[in-house]
């Protein structure tokens, strides 16, 4: 029978082609193509302009080092999310301050980021989890009133939308994530995305050591000043090249994704026990990065179970994500957070099963995986 895996890459011969082509060129960094993405993906999701980077982290650390946010200063972060949206602030010497999640929707609770704030905050950092827009009216009106940068994390966000604007462009800052499991994929990657080209400007600068032109700009080869602080965060030809392949299908896997969550979620909606998050609803629209369902309370602590028997049947499954993020060790030690802290966010991590709805799949093996679950349901809890 057919593995269904989580994610997998869909790397045709287009890409491997245009990897070749690179290749075989006299440039792997600093070149055509990583302009090319760039454009492409600015005039995809209508940014004004959008710079191509090594990773999301990478994005995210840019981010709030060029809005110099630093020791002494605090972000307001979702407990529930990938460890590099906390990394990437706590790299910086600020201190994330984590708010735990909305119940409905796997989102940051709104109404806590009254008692996160404090003298010190300087930005909020948002997910849109999953992919399910977070409201970023209701965002901005907070952060406007108390003077907060907002940095949207939209790693598992391409292709949502509010009201026909992509997710990234209601803050200062949208940042993205190539890699694998991802709704594109460069191998490693990522872009940043702003609706302030000033600020998309100085990140530019910044991913390539603070350097003042690159190498097409100078005038005398191998001349140029640098007048601020920079990483090594650029994107090569090589990755750029993938990318300039994948976004022309972007729209194509879009649309599968649509239609198997829809399927999915249709199947799972009549099994009784199982929870699902709440759709969001036009003009909201979803990238449908995964189906994840929720089991009851008291059902919980079978979950690993029925992954492991859901595996068994050759469906691959996640957990988005394991542990609230302040629950890592690194961040409980270091913060005094406890395990009672963030309930919400601590029943995600362990009453739930993320699906794949990938474009490596359709909707025969959407059947197969709400089979499976009914199967897996059977199994453990009678
Ligand atoms: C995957 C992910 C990241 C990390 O992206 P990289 O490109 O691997 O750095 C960050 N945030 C979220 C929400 C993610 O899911």
């Amino acid at each position: 029978m057919k593995e269904i895996r989580f994610g997998q890459p869909l790397v045709g011969e287009a890409e491997k082609a245009a990897v070749l082509d690179v290749l075989n060129g006299p440039t792997l960094v600093h070149g055509p193509r990583t302009t090319a993405f760039e454009a492409d993906f600015a005039a995809w999701t209508g940014a004004p302009r959008a710079v191509a980077v090594s990773s999301c982290t990478a994005a995210m650390h840019l981010a709030y080092f060029c809005l110099d946010i630093g020791p002494g200063d605090e972000v307001i972060v979702p407990a529930m999310t990938h460890v590099a949206t906390a990394h990437a602030v706590e790299l910086t010497g600020a201190r994330p301050v984590f708010v735990d999640a909305d119940p409905d929707t796997g989102n940051l609770d709104l109404d806590t980021l009254a008692q996160a704030l404090s003298p010190r905050t300087k930005a909020i950092s948002v997910v849109h989890f999953l992919g399910v827009p977070v409201d970023m009216a209701r965002v901005m009106a907070f952060a406007q009133a108390h003077g907060l940068f907002v940095v949207e994390d939209c790693a598992v966000a391409l292709g949502s939308r509010i009201d026909d604007i992509h997710v990234g462009l209601f803050g200062d800052i949208g940042a993205f994530s190539f890699y694998p499991v991802k709704h594109i994929t460069t191998a490693e990657g990522g872009m940043v995305i702003s609706r302030r080209p000033e600020l998309a400007e100085r990140i530019a600068r910044a991913r390539a050591f603070g350097v003042d032109r690159t190498p097409s700009e100078r005038s005398t080869p191998g001349v140029y000043d640098v007048p601020t602080l920079g990483f090594n965060y650029r994107m090569s030809e090589i990755e750029a090249a993938l990318g300039i392949e994948q976004i022309k299908r972007l729209d194509g896997f879009l649309d599968r994704r649509r239609r198997n969550d829809i399927r999915l979620r249709e199947r799972l909606s009549t099994l009784p026990g199982i929870g699902l998050f709440r759709e969001p609803e036009p003009p909201m629209i979803s990238s449908h990065y995964c189906r994840s369902i929720l089991l009851a309370p008291d059902q919980a602590s079978r979950r690993d179970q029925l992954a492991a028997s859901l595996n068994g049947a050759g469906i691959g499954t996640s957990v988005y994500y394991p542990r609230p993020v302040p629950h890592m060790t690194y961040y409980a030690k270091k913060y005094g957070y406890s395990e009672d802290d963030f309930p919400v966010a601590s029943r995600i991590s362990t009453a739930s099963i993320a699906l794949p709805v990938g474009p490596h799949l359709d909707e025969t093996d959407m059947e197969r995986i709400a089979d499976g679950v009914k199967a897996a349901l059977k199994e453990v809890f009678q």
